[in-house]
């Protein structure tokens, strides 16, 4: 069996650079507390390279909040149709080239169509907080994802959607994984969840592309340096862990990586014969919080 490390979602296998994002934030533009100028100088200081405004069914104006180093991407959460239990679906759009908003008369099929005929790249918000099922997030066709970490959410202790993100891709579908903030400014909820992305260059459309082939992965504070699959092992190196898990289909993942006494934990090495379907890399530090690697598909 070849080795994996050309596959979509390894950003530690292509060249580039890192820029942190946070690609789900709202401004006073919709219900968010702060102006999309606060907002940006706030990311901008806090060492992130690039951030998605995207307000409740508009699309905020962002070419004045580029400058060196810091890239600001249009975008939209938007909200078509109704999900089973009757609540409008909640996608986040970036890279949109003009106003879209929808209504729960617009089919969510048509609206992820139309986003992505326009350029943009589209993924479903916070699964859990909406309470949607897995049959419904399987049926979206065109979504590059899910949030597996919302921050706002978690104010509502719904913030993780890892088992939502498991089932989906023990169904043979590939999907990345976001954690954001979806910041509304009311809250301490900004800085605690975003994505490192491994792009060419600091440009809408490298980020797109990035984000569309799964060169990111996300975190609320540890740092992933490698991850590489082969025919033999997954190898992981990270910062300093608390535990390194190795995620696969069921029950077929390996146990954690765990310190030894007095040594840090910075890497760990799964045997690759007793995963299936997939595998996804979690390093979570002293404090709890957690970085995911993408999933790459096995067999
Ligand atoms: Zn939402
Ligand atoms: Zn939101």
């Amino acid at each position: 069996m070849q080795d994996t490390l050309s596959q979509p979602g390894n950003p530690f296998a292509v060249p580039g650079h890192w820029y942190k994002a946070a690609l789900h934030t709202h401004t006073s533009l919709s219900d968010g507390l702060r102006s999309p100028e606060e907002v940006a100088a706030w990311y901008r200081d806090h060492g992130f390279q690039v951030l998605a405004l995207t307000d409740h069914n508009l699309c905020a104006e962002v070419d004045g909040l580029t400058g060196p180093g810091f890239l600001a991407i249009p975008g939209a959460e938007l909200h078509p149709g109704r999900t089973e239990l009757g609540e409008p679906y909640h996608l986040v759009a970036v890279g949109i080239g003009r106003p879209h908003a929808y209504t729960a008369q617009d089919s969510v099929q048509d609206a992820i169509d139309a986003l992505r005929a326009d350029g943009a790249v589209v993924w479903l918000a916070h699964p859990y907080w909406l309470g949607v099922t897995l049959p419904e997030i399987v049926a979206l066709r065109g979504i590059i994802g899910v949030e597996v970490y919302n921050a706002t959410c978690e104010e509502y202790a719904k913030g993780l959607s890892i088992v939502h993100w498991d089932d989906v891709l023990a169904r043979r579908r590939l999907c990345w994984g976001l954690a954001v903030d979806d910041a509304h400014w009311y809250r301490s909820d900004h800085g605690r969840g975003w994505v490192m992305v491994r792009a060419p260059e600091l440009t809408v459309d490298a980020i797109l592309r990035a984000l569309a082939a799964g060169h990111f992965y996300a975190s609320q504070g540890p740092e992933i340096h490698a991850v590489e699959v082969t025919s033999e092992a997954i190898y992981v190196r990270c910062s300093p862990a608390c535990r390194i898990s190795c995620v696969s289909l069921c029950g077929y993942g390996g146990p954690a990586a765990v310190p030894g006494p007095g040594e840090p934990l910075t890497e760990a090495v799964f045997p690759r014969r007793q995963m299936r379907v997939y595998v996804r890399v979690e390093c979570t530090d002293a404090a709890g919080r957690a970085a995911w690697s993408q999933p790459i598909m096995i067999d």
